[in-house]
């Protein structure tokens, strides 16, 4: 029980305004490090399914000083900001938080060293943004699996402040903790909880606080935990979380998409089309998941079909890579990405993925297997997608 000890300990020394709600969702989760077989199980197979509190497993080299951060951060920011006003694009969205606006976000940046800094808006965004110059090689636990890695993010959040329920992305995330404490909730991407998290979000619109309460208490499998400064954690896809910064936190952030996590992405738009709602700025990034999705579609239709071996492309077809488990899930995913993307993608996704059907061996269509006819005539593979593996827009 040294966990739940450590989690209670941190969150009285906190003396956090976000206490009830943190105390009364101890009593529906584990320990991290003793779960039961059944919570263990419920994440999924394998031990890189279930999260995991370690400095070890960091994917970053080096990280920057506080101080040197600090400094590029503030410098970058505002000269962001100044580009962004000369081009006279004052109603545009700024890069600062939407939600706290520049005063708010160099404050937070000028205080990254004050442990207990908080926000004088309580539902302060954290800060996020890219940084150049970060390395970043991933622990052995991909080492079977083709991944695509994210580019490197730093998180920066106030003392005190909750990361409301919400689900984790469709990637494998790492985040290293540079400086700060958080207390963590995670519940594994169940059926049963995404559910529960998707009815939340629907209910937020009229009441967020009631709604979470409410959901917490019917989800199941969840474990907590305290990440401290040094310590890395990796979480997999599609977890529901609840997370309560006690102090001034930096985090490094980095992420990996399998073949795997990459179709969970896809079978879950449902799920984040209700998410995107409740969020402030939703509909910009529901655009921007959508163009780094057919992104992330097009570089893998674009991948050199030789480098698999044409066993990996046969049924049955493994999951572990992107290219294979994005053609067998081909039909069951195609309705939610279709939908979003717009002529020129649609095209383009459609040139790349004749060419690529036309490319593998044989005369069968790796989709669904069936013949393509007399040839792969880029005539007969089009018009096999068309028929089979399309979704035509609304009118
Ligand atoms: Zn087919």
């Amino acid at each position: 029980m040294a966990t739940e000890i450590a989690v209670r300990k941190a969150l009285i020394e906190a003396n956090s305004w976000h206490a009830d709600k943190i105390l009364g969702t101890l009593a529906f989760v584990r320990p991290l490090d003793d779960p039961c077989i059944r919570t263990h199980d419920a994440f999924g197979k394998g031990d890189i399914s279930y999260p995991k509190l370690a400095p070890k497993q960091s994917p970053f080299g080096s990280l920057p000083r506080l101080n040197d951060l600090r400094k590029t951060l503030i410098r970058e920011i505002i000269g962001k900001e100044e580009d962004r006003l000369d081009d006279g694009d004052s109603d545009g969205i700024s890069l600062f938080n939407t939600s706290t606006g520049a005063e708010e976000t160099i404050l937070l940046l000028q205080n990254i060293t004050n442990p207990s800094y908080t926000s004088a808006i309580p539902s302060m965004n954290p800060f996020f943004t890219t940084i150049s110059g970060l390395q970043v090689e991933l622990p052995d636990d991909f080492s079977h699996m083709m991944a695509i890695t994210e580019e490197a993010t730093i998180v920066i959040a106030p003392s005190n402040h909750l990361l409301e329920l919400q689900h984790t992305n469709e990637s494998y995330t790492y985040t290293t903790m540079m400086t700060g404490q958080v207390i963590w909730f995670v519940w594994p991407p169940t059926t049963h909880n995404l559910d529960c998290l998707k009815m939340g979000y629907e209910m937020f619109e009229s009441d967020r606080r009631k709604a979470d309460a409410n959901i917490i208490k019917l989800l199941e499998y969840g474990v907590t935990f305290v990440q401290e400064k040094g310590d890395c954690v990796r979480l997999p896809p599609f977890c529901v979380i609840l997370a309560l910064s006690t102090n001034t936190t930096v985090l490094a952030k980095t992420s990996a998409i399998t073949g795997g996590s990459f179709i969970q992405g896809l079978s879950n738009i449902p799920l984040l089309e209700a998410w995107w709602k409740t969020e402030v700025g939703g509909a910009k990034k529901r655009h921007d998941f959508f163009s780094a999705l057919t992104w992330q579609i097009r570089m893998i239709l674009s991948d050199d079909v030789e480098a698999f071996s044409t066993k990996d492309l046969e049924p049955p077809i493994s999951l572990s890579d992107p290219l294979p488990s994005l053609l067998k899930s081909w039909d069951d995913v195609k309705a939610g990405f279709m939908s979003i993307m717009n002529v020129q993608d649609r095209e383009d996704i459609m040139a790349r993925l004749v060419e690529l059907l036309r490319r593998c061996k044989g005369n069968s269509c790796f989709i669904c297997g069936k013949s393509f006819g007399k040839s792969k005539a880029r005539m007969n593979v089009e018009a096999h997608i068309s028929q089979h593996h399309w979704v035509e827009r609304d009118k």
